[in-house]
């Protein structure tokens, strides 16, 4: 079977790079840095004008996802609502998507290609996932739920030995890096995984003898963990359900982000139940007005990039969801892996379960 969709609708192919002074094989795998070199995308659409005015986006009626949805643009639509409509290697057709809540299709627009060399060819799918009425604002945790529920489907069905979801991330507003304002998610699905930074979580996973994740997702009180460090997860906890755990990171990547964890132990993004995506769908809309909402002396952060972590293989593992707002790099995150706050984690935690008082809008 031939993987390599990501040129559907461009002849120019991403070209990736490693850079040769911090890139290394373990395994038989090549982690490090990697730059993708897409040229092709400087074309893509952008509903975000380039303008002196911050403030100025383009009419939500001019979406080209919309147009998808309408049957003005053509598209390749791999989900919808959890039906397979099309497959990746389909040439792109014009729909009729309006019936449905939330589609996946082909990203007309991949930022990721084929590998170093043609020996080590990085075949793969780049998906597209999105609910099919407007929406721009995470606070709105159906079309969340919408997104994931199309986009787990589509990976469940197109996952096989060679092909499974290694990057899935979501860009919510203009200085998180998205060019669409219509809420949106990514999964790329490829053969293998490439960066340290998913690499540090899967090697950190393995360092314990039983899941740290699920005691982070399901205990109370006092943990410590495989460095010894003493975590007071009731100091941590902003909300949960049966499903889903927010807390605030430990030590927090960047310094205005919060951590999903799902109580059940999956290693995929695909095994999340529906009932699961659903409490997804309501924590994220919780952290997004916690992050804006908060009493803390930096800007209260709107955009926000979504990571998920997970294996790209059938190894074991638990997944964990980070909410991650935009803030500029600081010189010590460029030299080293590391951050610098001025507050304590707790202290910010305290911060955020207040803001959650004092949102009305709190979903039961
Ligand atoms: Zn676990």
């Amino acid at each position: 079977m031939n993987y390599n969709y990501w040129g559907k609708f461009k002849d120019s192919q991403p070209e990736m790079r490693f850079d040769p002074l911090q890139s290394f094989i373990d395994d038989g795998q090549i982690f490090g840095f990697r730059i993708l070199i897409s040229s092709s995308r400087t074309s893509r659409p952008r509903e975000y004008k380039r303008s002196k005015r911050a403030a100025q986006i383009s009419d939500k009626n001019d979406s080209v996802l919309l147009d998808v949805i309408t049957g003005k643009e053509l598209a390749i639509v791999l989900d919808a609502d959890g039906e397979s409509i099309d497959l990746p290697a389909d040439d792109a057709r014009y729909h009729r998507l309006e019936k449905y809540d939330g589609v996946t299709i082909i990203n007309k627009y991949p930022p990721f290609s084929q590998s170093i060399d043609e020996g080590r060819r990085e075949n793969g799918i780049a998906m597209v996932a999105i609910p099919t009425k407007f929406s721009d604002t995470l606070t709105d945790s159906e079309a969340v739920y919408y997104i994931f529920r199309s986009m787990f489907s589509a990976i469940r069905n197109l996952t096989d030995d060679n092909l499974r979801s290694s990057v899935v991330f979501m860009n919510v507003g203009r200085s998180s890096g998205a060019s669409l304002r219509h809420l949106h998610a990514q999964a790329y699905m490829t053969r293998e995984l490439h960066g340290l930074l998913a690499y540090g979580f899967i090697r950190a996973f393995a360092s314990n003898d039983e899941c740290f994740t699920c005691k982070m997702a399901n205990h109370k009180g006092i943990i410590t963990d495989h460095l010894k460090q003493s975590i007071d997860l009731d100091r941590m906890i902003i909300w949960e359900d049966d499903n889903i755990r927010l807390i605030q990171p430990f030590a927090p990547i960047r310094l205005l982000s919060l951590r999903i964890l799902p109580k059940q132990h999956i290693n995929r993004v695909e095994k999340m139940s529906d009932d699961a995506i659903k409490s997804l769908g309501k924590a994220m809309s919780i952290a997004h007005q916690v992050l804006g909402n908060a009493d803390i002396p930096w800007p209260n952060m709107k955009d926000h990039s979504i990571a998920f972590r997970q294996t790209n293989n059938s190894d074991d593992f638990h997944i964990i969801i980070d909410i991650l707002s935009t803030i500029p790099l600081g010189g010590s995150e460029t030299v080293d892996y590391l951050s610098v706050s001025t507050i304590d984690p707790y202290d910010l935690a305290e911060n955020f379960r207040n803001a959650l008082k004092n949102i009305k809008e709190i979903i039961d």
